[in-house]
């Protein structure tokens, strides 16, 4: 159950009826508003003694596309619906199916355009009882979805009556809006007119506006309530631009070819669109980011593929010497106790030695586990300062054997970061070795030059070397896995390193040096003092 809740809120979190608004969706979903306010009240306004010319071709031409992109919004919701099962979503698509066949309903039925009466045996008042009927349901349909919408977050409709349920949607609201045109058609004469001629309301116009108008300004309150995901936020510019059709237009004139009429069938055509551009749009980009997750998601488990025979190799190769060591220890001991007159001593020597390779094989294993560790209780504030200190305490010795000199520039103050000691040495020990390896054969001067300082709020560390510099165009080629120019190199080291670096939020690359050689630099988030002087306290403490 609590798998399910936890399922649930993952997927919603990549779900359009649930990724939240952008500031700039924001600011674009204002603009829209305001731009066509701005239209409406311009027709409503001062542009309202324009007659245009009557052209009743206009009609389907407006309509139709009108109708086919709800009817591919509804799709596109109910397909959403048959994979997240939110009832909310069933019922938005639902609203946009029925109001796509209510405006072909309308639209035959209007005089004038099919056929001079209307289509269907309409009549002038028919065509305006069907519009009322669109925009009323369509403004329920959203109320209901608001309302749904929370209830659905943790519930689902069962995956087995998905499908059933959008058959049953799309026969009910066939039937009725066949019946609902038929009815309204059939009773024609016993409801009340509402034009008394093509330009000029009956007395209950005013009244038929209001509902509409109040009906699209209770769902866009709805909406405002729960307003959380994009589709919310452009349900609103939708909810707002019928609204204020409504209040601005309709209850101005019913007069169809009207500047009002056409500005009306404009912004309806704008925002019956709207949706369906938001949801295009936002598919695409969420199936771009599926793409890159897919190839993340393969790259990674190459790289976990060749990590893993990698370090197999690596455990091999570091344990079979004192392996072998402990074994001769071993049959030193027993030769020194089989004797005819055993030697003590020397049987002690070897068993201590046996143990001391013992320990070293427990070292490997434990460092090779500390590297690929995520654990972040291990880690504890560090003094880089100190850390390369030590770090090239290890490297004298590789120091002295290729005639290298290292040098370390000045730290100012102490720089902590929080991290993992191991793994960070284990870091400058990668990179400081190639250094070094990289200038074992360099004629000139060898000189390993480390530093570190504070970089906009990071740690900053640079291993440099006046080496041969890294070959090729492309210098992201030596993170690459099992790519190496050394005849024992395994090319896993700086894949390794980098893994480290960025599991404890930083970055690594590299560069050329000047004039010559390579640099390693990488960063890692500076600890403030004050937090350092804090996590010293609590040592101290437990200590
Ligand atoms: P390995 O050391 O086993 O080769 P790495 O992943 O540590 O694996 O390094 C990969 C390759 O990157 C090396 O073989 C070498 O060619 C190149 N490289 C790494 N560091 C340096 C450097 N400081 N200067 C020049 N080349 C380097």
């Amino acid at each position: 159950m609590a798998d399910d809740a936890a399922r649930i809120e993952e997927e919603q979190s990549l779900t359009l009826a649930s990724l939240p608004p952008s500031l700039r969706q924001k600011q674009l979903a204002a603009a829209v508003v305001l731009v066509t306010l701005i239209g409406l009240g311009a027709a409503a306004g001062p542009l309202s003694s324009v007659r245009l010319e009557a052209a009743d071709s206009i009609v389907p031409a407006l309509i139709i596309p009108t109708a086919v992109i709800q009817s591919i919004t509804a799709v596109l919701l109910f397909a959403q619906f048959s994979i997240l099962g939110s009832v909310a979503l069933f019922t938005l698509a639902t609203g946009y199916l029925f109001t796509s066949l209510c405006l072909v309903a309308w639209m035959l039925a209007l005089p004038g355009v099919f056929a001079p009466g209307g289509l269907l045996g309409a009549n002038l008042q028919s065509g305006y009882w069907l519009a009322t009927l669109w925009h009323a349901a369509f403004s329920l349909f959203v109320i209901a979805y608001a309302a749904l919408k929370d209830a659905d977050r943790s519930k689902r409709a069962p995956e087995r009556l998905r499908s059933p349920a959008i058959a049953a949607s799309v026969v009910a609201v066939v039937v009725t809006v066949c019946a609902a045109t038929f009815l309204l058609i059939a009773g024609d004469g016993r409801l009340p007119p509402v034009v008394l001629d093509e330009d000029h309301g009956s007395p209950i116009w005013i009244y038929r506006a209001g509902t509409i108008a109040v009906l699209g300004v209770v769902a866009l309150i709805a909406l405002w309530r729960t307003c959380r995901s994009v589709l919310d936020l452009w349900l609103m510019v939708v909810m707002s631009v019928y609204a204020s059709a409504g209040v601005l237009v309709v209850a101005r004139s019913p007069g169809r070819y009207s500047i009002e009429w056409y500005a009306s069938r404009g912004a309806e055509l704008v925002a019956g669109s709207l949706i369906l551009i938001v949801l295009v749009y936002e598919i695409s980009a969420l199936y771009g980011q599926l793409l890159s997750a897919v190839l993340a998601q393969r790259r990674e488990r190459e790289a976990r593929l060749v990590t893993g025979d990698a370090v197999t190799a690596t455990v091999a190769h570091e344990i079979k010497q004192p392996l072998t060591a402990m074994l001769i220890n071993m049959s030193a001991c027993l030769n020194w106790l089989e004797r005819p007159s055993p030697d003590i001593d020397k049987a002690k020597t070897a068993v201590k030695q046996a143990a001391a390779n013992g320990e070293r094989v427990g070292a490997v294993v434990d460092s090779v586990r500390a590297l690929f560790k995520r654990d972040v209780r291990n880690r504890s504030s560090l003094d880089i300062k100190s850390l390369i200190a030590d770090t090239l305490a290890l490297l004298r010795a590789d120091l002295q054997k290729h005639g290298a000199a290292a040098e370390i520039a000045p730290l100012a103050a102490p720089l902590h970061v929080m991290g993992d000691r191991i793994q960070l040495r284990q870091v400058l020990l990668n990179l400081m070795t190639n250094a070094i390896e990289a200038m074992a054969n360099t004629a000139g001067r060898r000189v390993l030059s480390v530093s570190a300082e504070i970089v906009e709020g990071s740690v900053v560390i640079s291993v440099a070397d006046t080496g041969p510099g890294i070959e090729g165009k492309d210098i992201e080629w030596v993170f690459k896995p099992l790519l190496t120019t050394k005849p024992e190199g395994m090319g896993m080291g700086l894949t390794i390193t980098r893994s480290i670096i960025e599991a404890h939020g930083g970055r690594l690359w590299a560069k050329p040096n000047s004039p010559v050689g390579a640099v390693f630099q990488f960063t890692l988030p500076a600890e403030t003092a004050a937090r350092a002087a804090a996590d010293d306290l609590a040592r101290a403490t437990h200590a």
